[in-house]
């Protein structure tokens, strides 16, 4: 019954990549003609799936032990699933509520009465799966493809790294990769941490950074900018763990720095000759290493932080 495939439209194919591709059903709802173009794509993963329209921009993703999200729904009834089936598909999914799913409701009830709350988005019209070249450039910044990317062409060719928060997308960033300013173009709501889904319950610590592919490099979190503003501590604390705060060393990760230290959370400044970001040293030195030397740099002594940070002030204006 949670067999999501007998409802899609028979005329479909798989690539490579696991998207099995159909013409959307969405467009029509969202302002846009029908697709003729099986643009349409789902892919399955262990727990569930989740879809995404390459022509309106549309997504939906559907986890097993949870609710029907609202976006489920409306896809469910737009290929036609009568609404006793969709409600017969939510309780079955119920049925097999996990102790983690039971957990992540109720984090997202303390959230939710934290005030931390987060829309759901849409990612951008005309997207399309990797091209080579987008993925090579993962790659070389070692980047696991495991995470659902999208490309774009248009106003200039870019990954598109949907921003997700329980599962469910409520922004995105693109990452252009011609050489030209801006590099990043966001669609970012307040308060927004990227990577509260790439963490495991079985960590006792979380990791803080600036950027999108520093958190996508270690499954940490990124701000996103270099300052933690107050929805953030709230969202970061409300995790429950403890706090290591990782920044960029350039001027501009040294005020996160600071800002670290009046909240009392942990800062690790590893020893990276020719890194500027975790990225960087994940790319030099690898995975593990690089998760390895900052937890070993780990401080939470105010004055060992701040000693170690003029060091590093010192090496940028040199
Ligand atoms: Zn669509």
């Amino acid at each position: 019954m949670l067999d999501i495939l007998q409802f899609l439209p028979a005329k479909r194919k798989q690539s490579s990549s696991g998207w099995i591709s159909f013409n959307a059903p969405c467009c029509v709802h969202n302002g846009e003609n029908q697709d003729r173009r099986s643009r349409g794509g789902l892919k399955l993963s262990d727990e569930g799936w989740s879809y995404h329209c390459f022509n309106c921009g549309y997504t939906a993703s559907f986890v097993l032990g949870r609710n029907l999200s609202y976006k489920a729904r409306r896809l469910l009834s737009w290929l036609n699933v009568p609404q006793e089936e969709i409600e017969r598909i939510n309780l079955e999914s119920l049925k097999h509520k996990s102790i983690a799913g039971l957990l992540s409701e109720r984090q997202q009830t303390a959230n939710e009465l934290q005030g931390i709350h987060f829309e759901d988005r849409d990612l951008p019209a005309d997207t399309y799966p990797l091209t080579d070249s987008a993925e090579e450039y993962l790659r070389n910044r070692n980047i696991s493809l495991n995470y659902p990317f999208f490309y774009k062409t248009m106003p200039r060719p870019g990954i598109v790294i949907p921003f997700t928060h329980n599962n469910q997308v409520v922004g995105h960033t693109t990452r252009f990769l011609d050489d030209r300013i801006p590099k990043y173009i966001q669609d970012i709501q307040p308060g927004y941490v990227f990577g509260t889904d790439l963490q495991s319950d079985a960590w006792n610590y979380v990791l803080v950074m600036e950027g999108v592919f520093d958190a996508l490099s270690i499954n940490g979190l990124a701000v996103l900018h270099a300052e933690i503003n107050d929805a953030q501590v709230r969202l970061i604390r409300s995790l429950g763990r403890e706090v290591i705060v990782v920044p960029d060393q350039d001027a501009a990760g040294m005020k996160l720095v600071d800002r670290a230290v009046e909240l009392g959370w942990s800062v690790s400044m590893p020893e990276w000759p020719d890194c500027k970001d975790v990225n960087d040293a994940v790319i030099k030195y690898g995975r593990l290493a690089t998760l390895i030397t900052i937890l070993a740099n780990k401080e939470s002594s105010k004055i060992k932080i701040e000693l170690r940070k003029k060091q590093i002030v010192k090496r940028i204006r040199n």
